[in-house]
């Protein structure tokens, strides 16, 4: 009789409880969905209990939710189902892991942590799981927010050195892997010293500034990446495009640039801001994105040489 209060009273508990919580019996079928439950999901308690449906308020086609896992045991599969899997601790069967979900009853889409806990009976048999889930939409947004404000150049609002590096990388590795091209430009603004010194250093930020939108007009949005690599230099990442793409890419930015006609009293004999540019591409030989960098440098140092405004490409192998 007491056991039985007890129990009532426990279930009570559960279903005031201000976090969002649903328990499974050993069965995987749903014995509670709480009130903060329904809130956030949308879905009555009468539509879930007792059926193993519980995944329909949180996702749009039948998976397995946390709650699953840990009545199947499968630990090892959180990273499979979870955009992060946070399970410290496995030893006790716990597991923790973060989605977005999209409440297909219209609660749009959040960013939830969830938690999710196996209940023993004192003979140690499995006899229930206890997911709790917490909203935390706003603090990953503003994460997003912040790791998107850490790899953006203030000035021109372009990717900045830190963001090329770590793409550089990425592209590298993926070039390695699948075999397809990888290039590179290093483009640099010829005799902006003289155009910050004659026209002063705001002027010369609006001539960054114009630059590098020209650039990202004249390449593949999604694809490619352009940053400002330091001072008045940048660089673009071409994913796929070998170095004859490359070069007509470089050659389209050359044009634009001259086609913008932004004044410059000590350019001769232009009279007009040029760049000059340095391309290199992916070679088999290559065993570090360095290489590659170093490559489109020396290519870029090479159109300085010759004159400027101009377009080089040099592989590492005719270096
Ligand atoms: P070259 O044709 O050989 O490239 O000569 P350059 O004068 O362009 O190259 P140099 O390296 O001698 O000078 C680069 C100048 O770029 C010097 C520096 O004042 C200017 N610069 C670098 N960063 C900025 C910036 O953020 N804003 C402005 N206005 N100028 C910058
Ligand atoms: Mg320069
Ligand atoms: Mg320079």
């Amino acid at each position: 009789m007491r056991d039985a209060k007890n129990h009532t009273f426990a279930v009570q508990l559960m279903e005031h409880l201000v976090v969002p919580t649903f328990v499974l019996d050993a069965s995987g079928r749903v014995i509670i969905w709480n009130r903060a439950c329904e809130r956030m999901t949308g879905v009555p308690s009468s539509a879930v209990l007792g059926t193993r449906l519980h995944w329909t308020g949180f996702y749009q086609q039948q998976r397995r939710c946390l709650a699953d896992l840990v009545l199947e045991g499968a630990a090892s599969r959180v990273a499979e189902f979870y955009e992060i899997d946070r399970s410290l601790d496995c030893q006790t069967g716990a597991l923790s892991a973060e989605n977005w979900c999209v409440f297909p009853s219209g609660g749009g889409r959040r960013y939830l942590a969830i938690d999710a806990g196996p209940i023993y009976a004192d003979d140690g048999t499995l006899i229930a799981v206890v997911e709790t889930l917490r909203d935390i939409t706003a603090q990953k947004e503003a994460q997003s927010a912040l790791e998107l404000l850490a790899s953006l150049d203030g000035l021109t609002g372009i990717a900045n050195r830190r963001a090329f590096d770590e793409r550089v990388e990425s592209e590298w590795a993926l070039a390695a892997h699948s075999g397809q091209p990888l290039s590179l430009l290093m483009i640099d603004i010829d005799h902006f010293k003289v155009y910050n010194d004659h026209l002063g250093h705001q002027c010369g930020d609006d001539c960054l500034k114009r630059i590098a939108q020209i650039i990202v007009g004249e390449t593949r949005a999604d694809i490619d990446m352009v940053a400002r690599y330091g001072g008045e230099e940048f660089a673009v990442v071409l994913p796929h495009a070998c170095i004859e793409g490359a070069l007509a890419v470089a050659g389209r930015i050359l044009a634009a640039t001259d086609g913008a006609a932004i004044p410059h009293p000590r350019a001769v004999p232009q009279g007009r801001v040029t760049i000059s540019i340095g391309a290199a591409s992916r070679e088999a030989a290559m065993t570090a994105p360095a290489e590659l960098i170093a490559a489109a440098d020396a290519s870029l140092y090479a159109a300085k040489q010759r004159g400027r405004n101009l377009i080089v490409a040099q592989s590492r192998a005719a270096a």
